[in-house]
């Protein structure tokens, strides 16, 4: 598949500024951050492209490779192995954001509270693992889950201070968490030691948290799951992470889910596939039969002389787009079930059947055994 542009993808004139590239990819790379577009995986190749689109033009010596040469410069090196290929595009997004491997939400939304410690500080994220049946995914439901964490304690109210008792900046390091210590002619800042960084001095610690401002609590959030999702498929619920300390906000709760199979259907991204037996009578005389759909039953016209392995198309009777284009379809396989366990006298008919037939019966294999004839000797 022919590269892209690496210019074009970062939406740039070949002439900008190194500084120009890095707001123009800081821009598109919150765009098409993940954490943005759950489940998108066209934003997740847009993202890809544009972390290996920044490696190569945000580092001049790889850039004018790139303007001399094209991207063959570096895929002939990936090739050899000689360190030419991309790293993971979230370790640039990372060096571009200076985070430290947190989500965007985290850098945006009450994040960069780290060099103040008697600041808020935004709750962590958490993980939750949820299996869901398979027409769950497709059709999407309600799920309630219950979940332990560290919430704000609503004795102090998540100061961690007993009520109407004093809160005051620490007098060891005057409210920065950190003193600085000499060793020799160095100068080292260290974690306070009156206060544990904290900055601040709780004069009676809330006796329902013990100081911290939290305590773990059970509590059951409702997760409403579009239809559409598919196992490996992520859902951010806003603020049901772990509670934020001294104010802050609370981080995210991310539900990954899993998604049990099906017993009739397979699923291949949106569309749906079904293996239908149907008897020899019926795919040689022609039927009409009904087959199993994730709605109502729908029913197909078996034309006469159906050969096993036809596949019939229901169109929109797959699952639901996740991002709105519609619905998938339903792909019917039809097996031909070959009878078992015949009685004599339903022998007796197929082998009249089977004497009364000729050629023009069974051109399929009439027309194998015409070809292979020679390999027979
Ligand atoms: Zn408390
Ligand atoms: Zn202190």
């Amino acid at each position: 598949m022919a590269k892209r542009d690496y210019y074009e993808i970062l939406e740039v004139s070949r002439q900008e500024t190194a500084e120009g590239i890095k707001k123009s990819y800081r821009r598109l790379a919150v765009k098409y951050h993940p954490d943005k577009n759950p489940g998108d995986r066209h934003a997740e190749e847009k993202f890809k492209e544009l972390g290996e689109a920044y490696e190569v033009l945000s580092d001049p010596q790889k850039r004018a490779a790139y303007d001399q040469y094209g991207p063959d410069a570096f895929d002939a090196r990936a090739r050899a192995g000689r360190g030419g290929g991309f790293h993971d595009p979230f370790d640039i997004f990372r060096d571009v954001f200076g985070g430290d491997g947190g989500s965007i939400f985290e850098q945006f939304f009450g994040g960069g509270t780290r060099s103040d410690p008697s600041g808020p500080q935004r709750g962590n994220d958490l993980r939750y693992d949820l299996e869901i049946t398979f027409e769950e995914a497709a059709l999407g439901c309600e799920k309630e889950i219950s979940i332990t964490k560290p919430d704000r304690c609503d004795k102090c109210n998540g100061t961690g201070s007993e009520p109407g008792a004093k809160i005051r900046p620490c007098d060891t390091c005057n409210g920065r968490g950190q003193v600085i210590a000499s060793r020799g002619i160095f100068s080292i800042a260290q974690t306070c030691p009156k206060c544990q960084g904290a900055g601040r001095i709780i004069e009676k610690p809330c006796r329902g948290c013990s100081g911290s401002g939290r305590k773990d609590r059970t509590s059951k959030i409702t997760l409403r799951i579009p239809a559409g999702v598919d196992a490996g498929s992520r859902l951010r619920s806003s603020g049901n992470g772990e509670s934020g300390l001294r104010g802050g906000p609370a981080g995210d709760l991310y539900v990954v889910l899993h998604v049990k199979p099906h017993d009739i259907f397979q699923r291949e991204e949106d569309d749906l596939l079904c293996e239908v037996p149907i008897s020899f009578v019926q795919a040689t005389l022609g039927a009409e039969i009904q087959v199993p759909t994730l709605g109502e039953k729908a029913t197909i016209k078996i034309p006469a002389g159906t050969q096993p392995g036809t596949l019939f198309r229901l169109r929109g009777k797959g699952i639901k787009n996740l991002q709105g284009y519609g619905h998938g379809d339903l792909h019917v396989k039809i097996n031909v079930e070959v009878p078992t366990r015949l009685s004599s006298a339903q022998k007796n008919k197929l082998q009249e059947f089977a004497a009364a037939c000729d050629e023009q019966v069974n051109p399929i294999s009439a027309g194998f055994f015409e070809k292979a004839k020679r390999w027979f000797r």
